[in-house]
């Protein structure tokens, strides 16, 4: 081993901790050959969490032996090729279920294990992973999905990027933190990558050096949300984007060598961060590598992921289109239809967005139209009504073992039946999840519903919600705050609207649902 173990002799690490001293995580790839020869039976209970590190988790109910997969897409963006292909194996074995992830992934369900080292083959012709997508190691990068086209990025960060998902991808000096760990990097001035969730993320910035402007970022760590939400703190160090890579094993050493490894639910980076502070995290982070002081940050406003419409590029002459997936699922059918259109009017690219939504980029000027006439778009609209338009979720109870209720369906449910009945004049965004691990990032909504279990007076069980208003991430964030009581899931859409003809009977024209 390249590193020191130095927690090996530690008498209190959880269960996770001690089976990942003993084999690494990512030593599934190598097992899954044989198990999928073997079938679902083959694989010993014990062994089931550790396909996370695979990408994969078991779906709920675990003993069916049903797979979720989780590919990873590296600031969201997909190449005509891959796009096809994901679609290809979405339709062949995923049951036609594609859902785009928050973190600007892909998600399959319905997996066989005889199917995976298809799948992982097919994925690896077109140059994707699932591998490290899910357990503790670095998760997919999420960026500006408009990087490289983006008229507001202080510069193009696809190569920073890829360099650190190469970098990281089946590095087993890397592969075994103490809990799963979220990276970001975008130098887009409207905080496209919802900076302040993530465990470390470079934003943009500028400083003087040698009397010349230089652009380049600031370093946040220490966010993220489940049942403990933090808000990641800016370390006052500047970074040129060449160091990005050095900064990111720096912050990723520290995590790994003095990361919590004891309680798992204490185990993310935020809570060292919160013990350390800032200025210990920046004094160790500089035991590693050499940094300034932090220069002038270039962040101005916060666009929560959504770029509807067409809008122009930094290119001359070429747009982006902003379409609505949603509640983020598609049919592969869907997928395809895009993917052609994406070739047919622009490179073939197609962009997940944490907003679960997709941006086909580099249409000319003189395709626009033609583009826009495409049938798919009065179903993925390029101008969605404010409510399905703003809405998103996670997978829930549907597939997931931790999920207290269902959620995409009674998201989309609600949204739709809100967007019948009720119009506003600003959108308002909100999140439903079914646990509080809130994978669907409730705490930064306007409105955030969040599933639980409820006993009734006759003692029945029942799913119900909490009801968090207020979040954002503008102005270095806010989490929204919970509403008293609870609310009963068959009543929610009810109780959502009252709180919505409140709103709009009171406020101001123009009034965004946080400034209320
Ligand atoms: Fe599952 Fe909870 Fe994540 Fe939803 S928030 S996908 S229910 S773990």
């Amino acid at each position: 081993m390249a590193y020191q173990k130095h927690w090996e002799q530690n008498e209190k690490l959880n269960k996770t901790e001690q089976w990942k001293l003993e084999r690494d995580g990512l030593t599934i790839l190598e097992d899954i050959p044989e198990y999928a020869k073997n079938g679902f039976s083959s694989i010993p209970k014990e062994e089931w969490d550790k396909f996370k590190w695979a990408g994969l988790y078991l779906q709920r109910p675990k003993e069916d032996g049903y797979f979720m997969m989780r590919v990873n897409v590296p600031s969201g963006i997909l190449t005509y090729d891959q796009a096809v292909e994901l679609a290809a194996i979405c339709k062949e074995y995923g049951r036609d279920v594609y859902d785009i992830t928050t973190r600007q992934a892909i998600q399959f369900h319905w997996l066989k294990i005889e199917q995976i080292p298809d799948i992982f083959e097919r994925l690896e012709k077109v140059g994707l992973s699932s591998a490290g997508a899910c357990g503790d190691i670095t998760r997919n990068i999420v960026g500006n999905p408009l990087t490289g086209i983006d008229p507001d990025e202080l510069f193009d960060t696809r190569e920073i990027v890829k360099e650190v998902y190469d970098f990281f991808q089946l590095n087993e000096d890397f592969s075994n933190l103490p809990r799963k760990y979220k990276l970001s990097i975008s130098s887009n001035i409207n905080n496209a990558s919802n900076a302040e969730i993530n465990c470390a993320s470079f934003v943009p910035a500028t400083k003087v050096i040698d009397g010349k402007k230089v652009a380049g970022f600031h370093l946040k760590v220490g966010g993220g949300l489940s049942a403990r939400p933090f808000l990641a703190e800016t370390l006052d160090v500047f970074i040129e984007p060449h160091q990005v890579k050095d900064v990111t094993i720096a912050v990723t050493t520290i995590f790994r060598d003095f990361g919590y490894r004891e309680k798992r639910h204490l185990a993310r980076l935020k809570f060292l961060v919160a013990d350390w502070g800032p200025e210990k995290f920046k004094e160790k982070l500089l035991e590693y590598v050499e940094l300034p002081d932090g220069g002038e940050d270039a962040v101005t406003g916060w666009n929560a992921g959504y770029f509807y419409g067409v809008k122009p590029q930094k290119q001359e002459g070429l747009n982006y289109v902003g379409l609505n997936v949603p509640v983020g699922r598609l049919s592969s059918d869907e997928v395809l239809e895009l993917a052609r259109i994406s070739k047919k009017y622009g490179n073939g690219e197609m962009r997940n967005c944490n907003s679960q939504n997709l941006i086909i980029p580099n249409i000319p000027d003189e395709h626009v139209d033609a583009l826009l006439a495409e049938k798919i778009f009065d179903r993925i609209s390029t101008s969605p009504l404010s409510f399905i338009g703003y809405s998103v979720s996670c997978t829930g109870i549907e597939y997931c073992n931790l999920a207290l209720v269902e959620t995409k369906e009674r998201m989309r449910r609600i949204a739709n039946e809100l967007d019948r009945e009720l119009s506003l004049d600003v959108p308002v965004r909100m999140h439903m999840v079914g646990c509080p691990n809130s994978c669907g990032q409730r705490q930064i909504a306007d409105i955030g519903l969040q599933g639980i279990k409820m006993r009734t007076k006759d003692k029945k069980m029942i799913e119900a919600f909490e009801i968090y208003v207020g979040g954002t991430l503008q102005d270095g964030g806010t989490l929204n705050e919970k509403l008293k009581g609870k609310v009963e899931a068959e009543q929610l859409s009810d109780v959502v609207k009252g709180l919505l003809i409140h709103f709009k009977n009171t406020k101001e024209p123009g009034e965004a649902f946080f400034d209320y």
